[in-house]
């Protein structure tokens, strides 16, 4: 799968199985955008809930998200990392 385009007009369906990883105090914290989509509404689209992310510690704006594709790589020799597309 390539990164979308647009993502950040992507609606939240056309990026099923793709993850958001939000930097802040703690590093990397990873949410399955199919959690977002879930939650939000049927047709909402990646910039309308970017605004809304908080960190789960410290509940500030987290210093960057990124849009992903397999957060369980390792990079060594386990599964493919895939793309990683920085929105903020
Ligand atoms: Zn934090």
């Amino acid at each position: 799968m390539a990164p979308p385009t647009f993502a950040l007009n992507a609606p939240l369906a056309d990026l099923g199985g793709t993850w958001l990883a939000l930097r802040c105090c703690k590093g990397l914290t990873y949410v399955p955008v199919n959690l977002l989509a879930g939650a939000a509404h049927p047709e909402a689209r990646l910039r309308d809930v970017l605004g809304r992310m908080r960190c789960k510690a410290c509940h500030d704006r987290p210093a960057s998200i990124a849009l992903i594709e397999n957060p369980a790589a390792t990079g060594n020799g386990g599964p493919r990392q895939g793309w990683v597309l920085l929105l903020t």
